[in-house]
């Protein structure tokens, strides 16, 4: 008797609203299921950039490989992309780096400019590295609406503007016409 009425209570994935351990950074968060967000790796609050929630660090919102860029971030791949896009489109590449270096030497810009030009992988990862920024440790989400994704974050916007300031300029020495 009573054979099928209680099953189905004890699925609960990681509901742990009988835990009292929101006693710690979980409590503030006031009831989502699931984090959408993170913490910002520099001052530690909790960003949910599709709530427009974040704090004033965040630069880039990755969410399944789509960028979302802040003003400085566009700027800066959009230099990257130029620059890269002609570096790749020379007859010599090993020619075209050398003299981007002799360039980028005679005109006080730092080599990582051109030593990263030629990657292939997304200019988020270069904007990474150029501007010194801080990748946050990413997030979850499950269902119809889930997927994941992490940000990116910078105390300064000094060395990512000096970046793309430095693409735009090897860019106007090597190619005046564009
Ligand atoms: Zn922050």
């Amino acid at each position: 008797m009573g054979a099928g009425s209680e099953r189905g209570r004890d699925d609960g994935e990681d509901d742990d609203s009988d835990d009292s351990d929101g006693a710690e950074a979980g409590g503030r968060g006031g009831g989502a299921a699931e984090d959408d967000g993170e913490n910002c790796p520099l001052c530690g609050y909790f960003n949910s950039p599709a709530a427009g929630d974040t704090c004033d660090h965040l630069r880039a919102w990755v969410w399944d490989d789509v960028i979302e860029g802040s003003p400085v971030y566009d700027e800066f791949a959009a230099a990257w992309s130029d620059f890269s896009d002609l570096a790749s489109s020379a007859e010599d590449v090993a020619e075209f780096a050398d003299n981007a270096l002799g360039l980028a030497e005679s005109m006080a810009l730092p080599d990582a400019l051109v030593a990263y030009s030629h990657w292939e992988n997304s200019p988020l990862d270069v904007f990474v590295e150029l501007a010194g920024a801080a990748v946050g440790e990413g997030w979850t989400m499950s269902g119809p609406l889930g997927g994941s994704g992490y940000c990116v974050y910078l105390e300064s916007d000094e060395r990512a503007n000096a970046a793309t300031d430095g693409y735009r300029a090897l860019l106007a020495a090597i190619d005046p016409g564009r």
